[in-house]
């Protein structure tokens, strides 16, 4: 049997916050209660939306959180040699080519999908974004919380970038060379990304990689139901007292946490959450997320 290795990958644009902490303590606890590994990686690859200190704050606020990771953290930024013999690969394969269109030029087109415009330059081309020559057939995988999920790639999003035309690679590519290479093999992390995994898969498929378990977790919304997020001033995560923090987490995923662990240290919130693990239980509906 393989072992179980989850991971936790933030992306340093801004602290933790109560949104962050439940993909932080579902995808400890997964791969924890499977007796096996849990990594943190950086998502650093879009520096411009970075926020200088982001990085450290948040390794220190998952640890005020009791959270230990396993080995080195890993950062994106210092993976370009992985990402780009990735891209040789597909390249070889002809499955890669170098677009120009301008962002503008594509919302104009009547089809949200990318429409082949480019197909033809598939050898190197200065100034331009690099895009995934997308198979047409329907994708499927069943995720643990939101069930059985269809999706034809080449229908919804087209050809999609694998390197921007300003330099960056492309989250897509990061996030599947580096599941491989870390050998995830189980990714849980927030709704938000759920209509990311089909072409995830896609991806892993060009690449013969084997593809990972995905549990996609309800989203914290505020009252008005915008999705909690950096760009919504959700609070970030203190750096003391964060076990009421913790319980307030398992609770929103319906794991029922009995209230006498309401004076316990985090660890020992963790550790009882780890052994009563229950991902069945977690509803994919949206969270009320309340003040204070
Ligand atoms: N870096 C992404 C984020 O902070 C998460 C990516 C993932 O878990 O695949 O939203």
């Amino acid at each position: 049997m393989t072992e179980t290795v989850g991971r936790f990958a933030p992306s340093p644009t801004g602290p933790l916050h109560a949104g962050s902490l439940l993909a932080a303590i579902a995808s400890y606890c997964s791969a924890r209660a499977a007796g096996g590994r849990w990594l943190v990686r950086m998502e650093d690859l879009d520096s411009p939306r970075e926020m200088p200190g982001a990085a450290s704050l948040i390794l220190h606020q998952l640890e005020a959180c009791g959270f230990e990771w396993d080995g080195d953290i890993r950062y994106q930024s210092r993976r370009q040699d992985a990402y780009e013999a990735a891209l040789e690969q597909l390249h070889g394969q002809g499955d890669i080519f170098w677009c120009r269109c301008s962002r503008t030029d594509l919302a104009r087109l009547p089809s949200p999908a990318y429409p082949g415009t480019c197909r033809h330059f598939t050898a190197y081309r200065t100034d331009a974004a690099i895009r995934l020559r997308v198979p047409h057939g329907v994708i499927q995988f069943r995720d643990t919380v939101f069930g059985m999920q269809h999706e034809d790639v080449s229908q919804s999003i087209g050809d999609f970038i694998l390197k921007r035309r300003d330099g960056p690679y492309a989250y897509q590519l990061a996030v599947v060379v580096d599941d491989a290479d870390q050998g995830i093999t189980e990714v849980v992390r927030g709704a938000d990304l759920l209509d990311n995994t089909a072409r995830q898969i896609v991806l892993q498929q060009r690449l013969g990689l084997a593809t990972p378990g995905y549990t996609h977790l309800p989203l914290l919304v505020h009252a008005d139901g915008s999705k909690l997020s950096k760009q919504t001033f959700a609070p970030a995560l203190p750096l003391e007292d964060t076990a009421p923090l913790l319980l307030r987490a398992l609770q929103q995923l319906d794991q029922e946490p009995p209230p006498d662990l309401a004076g316990e240290p985090p660890a020992a919130v963790l550790a009882w959450a780890i052994e009563h693990w229950r991902p069945e239980r977690i509803a994919p509906g949206p969270i009320p997320q309340l003040p204070g």
